[in-house]
């Protein structure tokens, strides 16, 4: 049988993942990680007894039946894992005593704005309607032609058509723009502090649907375990993985893409190459930007990113046993603004982590915060004074643990362990363009548009992960890789098909789903 070989740029969720299919159908995979361990942004790493753990909140796909349950099925990371559903979304304190709660049960959650906000009756109802209309909308439906068999595929479309008529009403609405409909002034000002003003209000939507359909589960253990369980996926499908290789350049002869250049001088050829690293590093280094069309241009000029963030871990004596599991943690208002580098925050989001106790010796917990802060500022100060650098971390990590102490007494007394990873440290890890942590941040106008996985002039070569998808999170990486696996078979005229890790599946054969060739 024909058995192409392939290499893939990174071992971050999407590119564990385009190993596990490319190997699932016949390739012969090995991807170079610049790192020692997989999961790329979705890690975790350990301080004094305490892990630090820097991406899973919520991992959409967590409810058995539903179509990204079944992907992360397929890539081996849901098996045997639990996954908790929190009653809690977010909380949204001000200084007056009041406090919004974003339910994930969307009746309660109804039931408490209007309570807050009878005057914005009319609003509320709309809004939590249409997130009910996006409960069974799950993940669109397989783009890969003849994937399913035609009664499954109507089925699925079938199962989107309640939550059609939301798109046209909700889909060119932002958050900022949808926090300025109420009229009640708490709600107003509340709403808008709990997703950044750009977001899709939609998104918001379906984020808050997902929790509802309890498919957005925080899944025990954090985010390394989920890493690890793909790449054990991977290898046991046969697949070659190659810690601390960092690729340097994509080779390329007559337009086609043949292999990669590691740090080190090596060459290794391939007959297809996927870059699941960071876009920018892709297209304008790895390539020297050789491969281009004004559409792709267009997003790198234009498209926002993630803001850089300063992700701040305090480890805590303290089990926090009466405190509400929240999933995103509680916004509260400071008397005075907090700098954080270039940036003054009038907020402070607080993740008390008291629900996972995986992370912290028992009695204990850890706190995660996320701050938003200027890329630059850091850039530059690692880069000028090494020494000022640290200590202004530490000071910052001083300024934050003040301000909690007001909100939860005696906390200073109980901190045991500090970490402050800073933009400089998301950038140098995972190589992410302007420490961008999630690739492009979704707005109305980009969250359906469909960027390419190919670069024009450029044959056998594709991109999978959050750059290649706005709005990024781990579900961008497993779907990309299998449609990009997808459109290799197509392209080599072979029926695509996946198994399940319990599954003896040499490729090519019974599958639990094919695809045609056409
Ligand atoms: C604080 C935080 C919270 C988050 N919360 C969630 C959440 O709750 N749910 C969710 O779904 N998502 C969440 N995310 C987002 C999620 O982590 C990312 O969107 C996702 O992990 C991106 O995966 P990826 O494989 O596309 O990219 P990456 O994870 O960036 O992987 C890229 C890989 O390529 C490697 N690489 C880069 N350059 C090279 C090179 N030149 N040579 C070799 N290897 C290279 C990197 O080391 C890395 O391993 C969160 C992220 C953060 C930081």
């Amino acid at each position: 049988m024909l058995e192409k070989s392939v290499i893939v740029i990174g071992a971050g969720i999407a590119g564990l993942s385009a190993g596990c299919y490319a190997q699932m159908n016949g390739y012969r995979t090995r991807i170079f990680e610049m790192h020692t361990i997989p999961g790329g942004l979705c890690t975790a790493w350990k301080r004094k007894g305490y892990t630090i753990d820097s991406c899973i909140h919520w991992l959409v796909g967590s409810k058995p039946g539903r179509s990204m349950n079944r992907y992360w099925q397929e890539v081996g990371m849901v098996q045997g894992r639990e996954f908790l559903d929190l009653e809690e979304f977010v909380r949204v304190e001000d200084e007056q005593g009041r406090t919004l709660i974003l339910y994930t049960d969307l009746d309660r959650l109804e039931q408490h704005l209007l309570e807050l906000a009878p005057e914005d009756e009319k609003l509320i109802r709309e809004f939590v309607s249409a997130a009910r209309r996006l409960v069974n909308f799950d993940s669109p439906p397989d783009r890969l032609p003849g994937m399913k068999g035609m009664l499954e595929y109507a089925g699925e479309m079938l199962k989107l058509v309640p939550a059609l008529p939301v798109f046209p009403r909700w889909g060119k609405l932002s958050m900022g723009e949808f926090s300025a409909r109420f009229k009640n002034p708490f709600l107003r000002q509340a709403m808008a502090s709990t997703w950044g003003e750009d977001f899709p209000v939609i998104a918001f939507m379906m984020t808050l649907a997902w929790l509802h359909d309890h498919n957005a589960g925080y899944p025990i253990g954090g985010s390394l375990p989920l890493a690890l369980a793909v790449e054990k996926r991977f290898k046991d499908l046969g697949g070659e993985i190659h810690y601390g290789s960092r690729v340097e350049q994509i080779l390329t002869e007559g337009g086609r893409a043949v292999g990669i250049r590691l740090a080190d001088g090596r060459e290794e050829r391939a007959d297809i190459v996927i870059s699941a690293a960071d876009g920018h590093a892709t297209i304008f280094n790895m390539l020297d930007g050789r491969y281009l069309d004004d559409r792709i241009r267009g997003c790198y000029d234009h498209y926002k990113l993630f803001p850089p963030i300063v992700y701040l871990a305090l480890g805590v004596k303290r089990s926090f046993e009466g405190e509400p599991q929240i999933i995103s943690g509680t916004v509260f208002s400071l008397d005075e603004p907090l700098r954080v580098g270039d940036k003054d925050l009038q907020r402070l989001e607080v993740r008390i982590q008291n629900y996972d106790p995986t992370l912290a010796p028992r009695g204990h917990s850890v706190i995660y915060m996320i701050l938003e802060t200027g890329y630059e500022y850091w850039k530059d100060l690692y880069a000028e004074d090494r020494e000022r650098y640290d200590a202004e971390k530490q000071e910052l990590a001083l300024r934050v643990i003040r301000r909690l102490e007001k909100r939860y007494p005696g906390l200073e007394a109980d901190v045991e362990m500090v970490d402050v990873a800073t933009p400089v440290t998301f950038e140098s890890y995972t190589g992410n363009w302007r420490a961008s942590w999630e690739g492009w941040l979704p707005t109305p106008d980009n969250l359906m548009a469909r960027m390419s996985r190919t670069l024009p002039g450029l044959e056998n070569f594709y991109m999978v992960g959050q750059w290649v998808q706005p709005g990024g999170g781990l579900p961008s990486g497993v779907m990309t890789g299998r449609e990009v696996v997808g459109m290799i078979c197509k392209q080599d005229g072979r029926r695509f098909s996946t198994s399940l890790p319990s599954e003896k599946h040499p490729a090519g054969q019974t599958a639990l789903h094919q695809a045609g060739a056409d």
